[in-house]
């Protein structure tokens, strides 16, 4: 089988890392000049257990995020050596429940013990793991650490660091001997001819459109170009949906600037705050601060490429202002801001809503329902959700092609 994909993020790398496995011959195509370079290189890296999706009383959000969580490390695994994986799992994280959290403590209290019941019941009924842990203790309020917070939970949930993920993915995909790669080349069309695919490709550095092809089957894994790819090629997706556009600020050599004194990896809930990670492994911290890292939003996106920050200098300290007014460890970033050693990650995050998440009725307080679809024969449009999902999303898809059977999809 020949087959193109678009977009070299985690779910399109571990698409065609499995199809080219599987002995057939991939083409991979992506407009950024590297692959893994997006949102799979951007994000903080939180390998979800649906913990802050409290507001989601259906409960399919938290089962959705555990059962793709599940998968994670055992489909990363194929590609990246155990001790490499184990060694970029950073700690777990508190959850802070500041004074304006929209929901009570005891709401989010109820919904956690939820969580810790299905994470084991499915840690147990399938002998998996979360990144390789299983047997989770209850998890229940503390007393808050200083008085703009309510409450207090540590929680089990953990994470991974993305840029080394993405550095060990890369080399999988670039040493390949059945995956051809295509950089800065950007997809604007899929068309069918004689039941088979040819694609429009606009290269960064010619001024004409080429195209190749053919190919049996066409994966559409651009994550925010997704739709309007989807749609210029005759597949319009008439949902609603939301584009945010956020970042947050990645320390170098965190441990010095802290003094030795790290915070312990943080997010807030439920509303309009941020998360805070360290990463051992790298000696850095990535923070985020949503009030100010969400800089952009709209409700179609016509180009992916980020939108102009202006003061890189003060957008890194007002996020690290905003985030000591959950956690006052950060206070001592802004005594010594080492700016330096700061830089700003961003990119745009997808979902399927109207409005943002201060609204408690946004659907943004929802996710799940995402996964491949087949639009016309031997076309697949990925959905992948979140990054926590994107491996399961790649294995549902590989199986779908694979034995030729429908997939769930969104
Ligand atoms: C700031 C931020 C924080 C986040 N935090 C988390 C988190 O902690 N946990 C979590 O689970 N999820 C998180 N997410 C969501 C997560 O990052 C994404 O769901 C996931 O990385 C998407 O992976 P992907 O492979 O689909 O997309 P990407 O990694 O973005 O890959 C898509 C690729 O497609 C390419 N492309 C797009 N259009 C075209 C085209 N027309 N032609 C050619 N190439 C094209 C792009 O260049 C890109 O390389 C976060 C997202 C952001 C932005």
């Amino acid at each position: 089988m020949s087959v193109s994909i678009i977009g070299g993020g985690l779910t399109g790398c571990l698409i065609a890392l499995e199809l080219a496995e599987a002995g057939h011959k991939v083409v991979l195509f992506d407009r950024a000049s590297e692959l893994m370079a997006r949102a799979s290189f951007a994000n903080e890296g939180k390998i979800h257990l649906g913990f802050v999706y409290a507001a989601d009383t259906s409960f399919q959000t938290a089962r959705r995020m555990i059962d793709d969580a599940l998968r994670f490390r055992p489909l990363l695994e194929r590609w990246i050596p155990s001790r490499v994986f184990e060694a970029l799992i950073y700690d777990r994280f508190d959850y802070f429940v500041p004074d304006s959290s929209m929901l009570s403590v005891e709401a989010i209290n109820a919904h956690f013990g939820k969580v810790i019941q299905y994470l084991n019941a499915q840690t147990n009924r399938n002998a998996a793991s979360y990144l390789g842990r299983r047997d989770f203790a209850p998890v229940s309020p503390s007393a808050p650490p200083h008085d703009t917070l309510q409450a207090l939970f540590h929680t089990p949930e953990q994470g991974v660091w993305p840029a080394s993920i993405a550095e060990e993915i890369r080399c999988c995909v670039h040493s390949h001997p059945r995956v051809d790669i295509r950089l800065n080349t950007t997809v604007t069309k899929i068309r069918p001819q004689k039941q088979q695919w040819h694609l429009d490709l606009m290269p960064a550095n010619k001024a004409e459109q080429t195209t190749e092809g053919p190919f049996e089957t066409v994966i559409n894994c651009a994550w925010a170009g997704r739709r309007h790819l989807d749609a210029a090629s005759g597949h319009p997706d008439h949902a609603q949906w939301f584009y945010r556009y956020k970042f947050g600020v990645v320390l170098s050599n965190a441990r010095a600037a802290f003094g030795g004194a790290l915070p312990r990896n943080s997010t807030a809930m439920l509303g309009a705050y941020g998360d805070s990670v360290y990463c051992a492994a790298q000696d850095s911290l990535y923070c985020s601060w949503y009030p100010v890292g969400m800089c952009f939003s709209c409700a179609e996106l016509v180009s992916d490429q980020p939108p102009r920050l202006d003061d890189h200098e003060a957008a890194i300290l007002k996020t690290w202002q905003g985030y000591a007014t959950i956690d006052p460890t950060f206070k001592a970033l802004l005594e010594t801001q080492p700016i330096s050693k700061a830089r700003i990650v961003g990119d745009y995050i997808a979902a399927k809503a109207k409005t943002d998440i201060q609204d408690p009725n946004s659907r943004l307080h929802e996710r799940h329902g995402y996964g491949a679809k087949q639009l016309a024969p031997g076309y697949w449009s990925v959905e992948t959700g979140k990054y926590t999902s994107a491996a399961r999303c790649a294995e549902d898809c590989v199986r779908a092609i694979m034995e030729r059977e429908p997939c769930s999809g969104f």
